[in-house]
């Protein structure tokens, strides 16, 4: 793993050095039950209550707002399952074509029970019509699900007024914050959000680690009942993975530079002809490129950069190897060339500045050796 130059941070993170000394003794001598009366058990309870300070003072909520959970997809399906028991008469939902395949897939379970779902369509740059939003909201919406970041593109959308609109209905609002917590700012107090899925794994916690804001005046419903978390999430809770999830909020609060993402992109774009960005580059998160590469197929790409020690991917870690072009980039309207010849590029905070030089070295290298051995005479090109 030494000389690797780790690019797919979008799909998971390395846990931090840091986070990984805060976890372990955890798992070693605090091992205790949270929820027993003794000491061992109580100190375990308030390595909890810290860590649940430490994540809600980065997402700027109420500690009591936040439900640990075993990761963004159990978020979501938590968010979804408590909106719609709210109002079991309201049958529509509204969110978008280009959401994480979490949402993707409860949707289309719900719309085999008998729910409707619109999907807002995007624009070219990946951005959602607030009027169209709008505009599909209605009596009977019970819930509004939509992403801040996408996991493929880095695209924001912006929530302040994705909010303000949903506030104007009797719908819920859930947001999948997963890619954007720790990247970007935020402060849910007074934000009009009911509902917000978080990921620990996406900043340097280990997998399966999750959190959900459930703001204190909507009416909740815990998908696993028991007693821990206020009744909201039953289940002896993850200690170790709790506390590792507070101390990764804690090292990420300040924010994430750009520099070496603008860099290792102007880098791409100048020496790469026929490559192109996808995706809204001014809302965008500052650590994410999607580019594609005239003449190239991704999967193939992302063997050869494997092999010379670049790892990256072409989406959506989830559709990886499934040969079909990505269902945010075809949203987008792009041609399924262009699609399948895209490669998603996500930094971290540990990544280094000489890591991304040698990363601007090596494509490069790796996409000339692609195009020449492509069957295609001559590079494909998009325009
Ligand atoms: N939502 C988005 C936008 C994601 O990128 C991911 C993970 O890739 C998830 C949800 C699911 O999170 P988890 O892997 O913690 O279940």
């Amino acid at each position: 793993m030494g000389s690797v130059i780790y690019l797919d941070n979008n799909a998971t993170t390395p846990v931090a050095p840091q986070v990984l000394e805060a976890m372990e003794p955890w798992l070693r001598g605090g091992f205790g039950n949270p929820s027993s009366g003794y000491l061992l058990g109580r100190a375990a309870s308030v390595a909890i209550d810290t860590a649940r300070g430490q994540v809600a003072a980065l997402a700027g909520c109420q500690p009591d707002e936040w439900i640990f959970t075993s990761g963004g997809t159990e978020s979501i399906n938590t968010a979804f399952h408590s909106a719609l028991d709210m109002n079991p008469l309201k049958r529509h939902i509204v969110t978008s074509s280009v959401e994480h395949s979490a949402t993707l897939r409860i949707c289309e379970h719900l719309e085999g029970r008998g729910f409707e779902v619109t999907r807002l369509t995007v624009d070219a740059h990946g951005q959602i019509d607030l009027d169209h939003l709008a505009a599909s909201i209605r009596s009977d919406t019970a819930l509004v699900s939509l992403l801040w970041a996408n996991n493929e593109t880095g695209v924001l959308w912006p929530i302040e007024k994705i909010a303000s609109v949903v506030q104007k209905t009797s719908a819920v609002l859930h947001i999948d914050a997963v890619q954007a917590f720790g990247k970007i700012p935020l402060r849910l107090a007074g934000l009009g959000v009911h509902f917000m899925s978080f990921s620990g794994h996406k900043l340097h916690a280990p997998k399966g680690m999750g959190g959900l804001y459930a703001n204190r005046r909507v009416p909740f419903t815990p998908l696993f009942r028991g007693t821990q978390e206020n009744a909201r999430r039953g289940g002896t809770q993850n200690v170790a993975g709790i506390v590792a999830f507070g101390k990764a909020a804690e090292l990420v609060a300040s924010p994430f530079d750009s520099a070496l993402r603008d860099s290792l992109e102007s880098t791409l774009l100048t020496k790469i002809p026929g490559s192109k960005v996808n995706g809204d580059r001014a809302d965008r998160l500052p650590n994410t490129t999607n580019l594609s590469f005239d003449g190239i197929e991704s999967e193939a790409a992302i063997i050869l950069l494997g092999e010379r020690g670049v790892c990256c991917s072409a989406g959506s870690s989830c559709a990886a190897g499934s040969g079909k072009p990505s269902h945010v980039l075809k949203a987008m309207g792009l041609p399924d060339a262009r699609a399948k010849s895209s490669l998603r590029l996500s930094l971290s905070r540990l990544n280094t500045a000489d890591e991304i030089v040698r990363a601007s070295e090596i494509l490069p290298v790796a996409i000339a050796k692609l195009r020449a051995a492509s069957p295609v005479d001559s590079p494909v090109s998009f325009s």
